[in-house]
């Protein structure tokens, strides 16, 4: 293999956390009060997901190719973003390897649905969920974060060419 061949790409989301909102974060919906607010289910980890694969495969981002302000992606669930973009990503020969994913949220606790949003990632991802690492963060008492008002997410993935999967 060339290691040319290989991409990584980056990305993040940030979305405010609001009371009545369904709490779904990668794919698995939390018990939580508050819920990541959004056009589409507001899943931030995989709006993050989304761009760190759109910037690996040389897509437009997600934010372009599915705009918040088209009335189709109102309530969407984001599973459906990552197949759009896994389907990009596979016409061009490409197959993800690993993907490591921060999630800082003094919101719901991640910990206990790390084994759950990592086997759901890696459904959508066509990988095992050994190549989906996912740590929660607490944010040390700093900023509108740490009162609980919203959720970051920093996905970094790399992709290879199938051939060498
Ligand atoms: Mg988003």
């Amino acid at each position: 293999m060339n290691l040319f061949d290989l991409r990584i790409g980056l990305g993040f989301d940030l979305h405010r956390l609001e009371p009545g909102r369904k709490c779904i974060l990668a794919g698995v919906t939390l018990p939580h009060p508050t819920g990541p607010a959004g056009h589409s289910d507001g899943d931030a980890v995989l709006h993050a997901l989304c761009d760190a694969l759109a910037g690996a495969a040389d897509l437009d981002d997600i934010g372009t190719l599915f705009p918040d302000d088209d009335a189709v992606h109102r309530g969407q669930d984001s599973a459906e973003f990552v197949q759009r973009m896994m389907a990009e990503v596979r016409r061009q020969g490409l197959a993800v390897v690993n993907t490591d994913i921060v999630i800082a949220t003094e919101g719901p606790r991640i910990a206990p649905h790390r084994a759950a949003m990592r086997a759901r990632l890696g459904e959508l991802l066509g990988v095992d969920a050994s190549r989906v690492n996912i740590k929660g963060k607490s944010l040390e008492g700093l900023g509108a974060l740490a009162d609980g008002a919203g959720v970051a997410v920093q996905v970094v993935c790399l992709l290879a060419p199938q051939a060498c999967a």
